[in-house]
């Protein structure tokens, strides 16, 4: 390669050297910047056969190697293309009288390439001026002439575009004239190329039009964004056509606006058609509104009397009518309720049709609707024996945003088809958080039964109006086939879609998606109770209907223990008070089963069984009742059966009964603290008051402990009270017109015997100094309660001071005196849920059957019948401790059991019983008479 160089370089400077260039310092360093260069440099013999020098530039553009050349003297003029070789060859011979000449020329490369070459050639004389060569520099301006070509083609297409365009295309300058229009606008316009260019909108069109194409060119200029409309054009004839215009700027290479360009079509055939479309569609609608306005009219003018047919059918039900014409009735009853229903659906579907149903959104909560909705459709499910069961995630916010009424409307028709459909097993709704985004929370409604399902090639179809899977003239269930059509139309119309799942004879699922907006709500309820770990126990017979009940229990942290019958809730309680950690609060379904005994689920039953058992902190209890089942309604309470709630349970109903037993727990525990107190009574009570609600109040809270109450207004006839009646108590209110408190006691003192005893006195007086206590004290009364005093003071009060009278006397007139035969009011009350006349009632049906009960019992010790004795001491034993006689039901329990010497003992207790008996029947007789 070096000496390939110094070739080179060799003949480089002999062609300088030839060329007249003297030598100069730099002149060594031309040969190495020529081989630089990317031109090609080279030079030619004077007759142009021979090459003397190249450089390297010339294996890229000739794509040989240079020794090729050295070989081939004349290559460098061979691979010149044969049409512009000769042209070159010819230039070189007639050169002449010049001393240079330029020529563009391409070369062939080996592999058919072809390179574009400019040259500038020189004659090169010796001293002698003799022309000893040719010198030549060329520029390879192949890619420049490629582009050229590109451009020039793309010209080409561009004009065949859009002159062969059945659209108008032009150009205009910032002035607005034109600068370019295509064949067509020239035949548009009935005028040629030549004649339209220059010409502004003036010239071509009436002044309206034109100035509003230069307001929508200058609108282009300015804004620099496409422009689009559809033109109305009148014609000269009266005739017009539309044109529908798109119009952008045109940009120089600097990004200046120099223009615009547009095109136009003609769309008359097209406006035309739209026009008459928009008014066939007016027409439609028109009659579609005219449908529906009439279908709204007929369905009124229907509903009104049947309405009225409906309404006095229910009067006639509830008259004295016989039970075939009640059958009747009922017939008509259940007709016109179809009937409405029907009417209501298809007035529905119409409105959907029309399109004139819209979707409310309003702020509402789930649990609540969802709630009421399945209330409403309970009976019929528990008229089926159905459990009609509702889960809703405890992740759902309380409150959502949305359309409450069409919610309920798909939901009933959902559920009254499970329950129509299910012959037994269970109805489930279940509301699920599915996803949560940022915007919106994704709620899920799932509608499923355990049914008679739908068979697979009816799964599509049953969304179409009229559709029934059962069409045959012998089916089963009624209905319109318009109650799914409606349902799914409504989702749609909230967003979602109405989806089937089924199993033939296994059951179906439709669910449904439901996008509600997230937001805050203002209306949310105050924070709840705080129930955490508190034991509740659920008795349930579905394991669907347990699990329910648990999801809400534990969503407020409660513990939870799940049972299906009577004998494991008692197992289960039992050890949890054994463990010292007594259930509180008992959620029992009640109502008729028709399980096996070992397998019943009732509330009653439960609540009895645990009131019997002394290993049982007894709990207080919600009874769940089915709608059908309103027995459990129509029966006092019992007692610790705090309430009733109908099944579904409603949250809030559920959260609300929660905490009232929560609160009677606690009632309880304070209650049981003050038994000894307040066991005591009841007694006859003179109350000396002149204020007419404080006498109510008085008279409310003694009379709730089952004192009897005699009132006066004045202190006169307190003293008269007492001087003709005997009383276990007064209270002596100290302002009082006729005779005040203070000289009311003075006279009732005086009047007493001495060594009798003395009638307790309470002072009852707003005054509430020490001063207004002493004065009372001094004047002979026992104590003092200053207004307002709360009940349990007053009851406390009362009986401190009774009891303590009756010790001093060793009985007391009216009450018992003897601890042993007292009996505990609070448990009487407990057993009839605070229930006074209902009180008086079992008391009224013990003392009537009581004789018969102790006769029984005595006949059986006689005869030694030991099941007979352990029967009716049993029953003996019951009733006593339901109405507070605990000492004598224990007494009775001794005999159930008896220890030790069968015959004697139960002999002996039987003895003590009927002393107990006959002492405290005195006290229920006085109790039963009482107001
Ligand atoms: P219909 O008034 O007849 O109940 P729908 O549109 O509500 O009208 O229901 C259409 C049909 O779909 C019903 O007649 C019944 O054949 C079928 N179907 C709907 N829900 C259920 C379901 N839960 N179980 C079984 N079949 C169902």
């Amino acid at each position: 390669m070096g000496s390939e160089r110094t070739t080179h370089g060799d003949a480089a400077n002999r062609n300088l050297a030839a060329a007249g260039i003297s030598a100069d310092p730099f002149a060594d360093h031309v040969p190495q910047l020529l081989e630089l260069v990317n031109d090609l440099v080279f030079s030619v013999s004077a007759d142009s056969l021979q090459v003397l020098y190249l450089n390297k530039a010339a294996e890229t553009i000739y794509g040989r190697p240079l020794e090729e050349f050295r070989d081939q003297k004349d290559l460098w003029l061979d691979s010149i293309h044969e049409l512009d070789r000769k042209n070159l060859l010819h230039q070189l011979k007639t050169i002449d009288g010049k001393t240079k000449f330029e020529l563009g020329f391409r070369i062939v490369q080996p592999d058919g390439t072809h390179r574009h070459l400019e040259a500038t050639f020189w004659k090169v004389d010796n001293e002698n001026g003799r022309q000893i060569a040719f010198a030549c520099i060329a520029k390879d301006i192949t890619n420049r002439i490629r582009r050229e070509h590109e451009l020039e083609e793309s010209k080409a297409i561009y004009h065949s575009l859009v002159e062969s365009l059945p659209i108008n295309v032009f150009r205009k300058d910032r002035e607005g004239r034109l600068v370019f229009v295509n064949n067509k606008c020239c035949k548009t316009f009935g005028q040629s190329r030549e004649q339209l260019i220059g010409k502004s909108d003036h010239d071509l069109f009436d002044p309206e039009l034109a100035a509003k194409y230069q307001r929508d060119d200058k609108w282009v200029l300015q804004t620099g964004l496409p422009f689009h409309d559809i033109e109305f054009h009148p014609k000269e004839d009266d005739s017009y056509i539309y044109v529908e215009v798109l119009k952008s700027p045109v940009t120089s290479s600097s990004g200046r606006r120099i223009g615009i360009q547009g095109m136009f079509w003609d769309v008359t055939d097209r406006k035309k058609a739209e026009i008459s479309l928009e008014k066939a569609k007016d027409i439609a609608e028109a009659a579609s509104q005219a449908k529906s306005d009439f279908l709204a009219n007929v369905s009124h003018e229907i509903r009104t009397p049947l309405n009225a047919v409906i309404g006095i059918t229910d009067l006639l039900i509830g008259s004295s009518v016989d039970s075939t014409q009640q059958d009747y009735l009922e017939m008509i009853r259940d007709s016109g309720q179809s009937l409405l229903t029907l009417i209501n659906d298809i007035l529905d579907f119409s409105k959907i049709e029309s399109g004139t149903l819209s979707i409310d959104s309003e702020w509402f909560d789930v649990r609540e609707r969802v709630g009421d909705t399945l209330r409403s459709l309970a009976h019929k499910a528990h008229d089926r024996n159905l459990d009609l069961i509702c889960n809703i995630d405890p992740a759902i916010p309380v409150q959502v945003l949305g359309d409450a009424q069409r919610l309920r409307q798909v939901l009933v028709n959902l559920v009254g088809n499970s329950i129509k459909f299910t012959e037994r097993g269970e109805v489930c709704v279940d509301v699920e958080l599915v996803r949560k985004k940022t915007e919106v929370e994704v709620l899920k409604f799932l509608v499923q039964d355990t049914g008679i399902g739908i068979p697979k090639e009816k799964l599509t179809a049953i969304f179409d109006e009229f559709v029934q899977v059962d069409t045959s003239s012998t089916r089963q269930f009624g209905g319109t086939g318009l109650g799914l059509a409606i349902a799914s139309r409504l989702v749609k119309l909230m967003g979602g879609k109405l989806e089937v799942a089924s199993q033939l004879g296994r059951g179906s699922q439709f669910f449904f998606e439901l996008d509600f907006p997230v937001g805050t709500n203002p209306a949310i309820p105050s924070a709840l109770e705080d129930l955490s770990d508190i034991p509740v126990l659920i008795m349930a017979r579905s394991p669907a209907n347990r699990e329910s009940l648990e999801t809400i229990l534990k969503s407020w942290r409660m513990k939870t223990f799940c049972v299906g019958n009577v004998e494991q809730a008692i197992k289960l309680t039992k050890g949890m008070s054994f463990a010292n950690q007594p259930i509180q609060i008992v959620l029992a379904e009640s109502g008729p089963t028709d399980s096996s005994a070992d397998e019943v689920c009732d509330c009653s039953l439960l609540s009895y069984r645990m009131r019997q058992d002394p290993e049982i902190v007894e709990p207080r209890f919600i009874a769940l009742v089915r709608a059908s089942s309103r027995d459990g309604f129509d029966l006092p309470l019992q007692a610790s059966v705090a309430c009733r709630l109908l099944q579904p349970v409603k949250h809030s109903e559920l959260r609300d009964a929660i905490i009232q037993c929560t609160k009677l727990v606690a009632e309880l525990a304070a209650v049981k603290q003050q038994t000894a107190v307040r066991a005591l009574g009841p007694y006859r009570i003179l109350l000396a008051e002149d204020n007419p609600v404080n006498q109510k109040l008085a008279v409310g809270i003694l009379s709730k402990y089952g004192h009897q109450i005699e009132v006066v207004d004045n202190g006169l006839k307190a003293v008269a009270a007492v001087a003709a009646q005997t009383f276990d108590l007064v209270l002596m209110d100290v302002q009082m017109p006729v005779m005040d408190g203070i000289e009311a006691v003075k006279q009732i003192r005086s009047n007493e015997p001495p060594g009798c005893s003395k009638v307790p006195i309470i002072a009852m007086t707003a005054h509430a100094l020490a001063s207004d206590r002493q004065r009372c004290l001094e004047a002979g009364m026992d104590d003092y309660l200053s207004k307002p005093f709360k009940a349990l003071d007053l009851i406390a009060k009362i009986n401190q001071l009774v009891a303590a009278r009756s010790t001093e006397h060793g009985n007391s007139s009216s009450g018992t005196g003897n601890n042993r035969a007292r009996i505990d009011w609070n448990r009487a009350f407990e057993t009839v849920g605070g229930d006074r006349n209902l009180l008086k009632e079992l008391i009224g049906v013990f003392l009537n059957e009581r004789e018969s009960m102790v006769n029984d019992l005595i006949k059986a010790i006689q005869n030694k019948d030991w099941a007979e004795i352990r029967r009716s001491a049993h029953s003996l034993k019951g009733a006593l401790n339901h109405l507070g006689c605990v000492a004598a039901s224990r007494i009775a329990e001794k005999i159930e059991f008896p220890a030790g010497d069968m015959t004697d003992q139960v002999t002996l207790h039987c003895e003590d019983l009927q002393n107990h008996l006959g002492q405290l029947t005195g006290e229920l007789v006085r109790f039963k008479n009482s107001q």
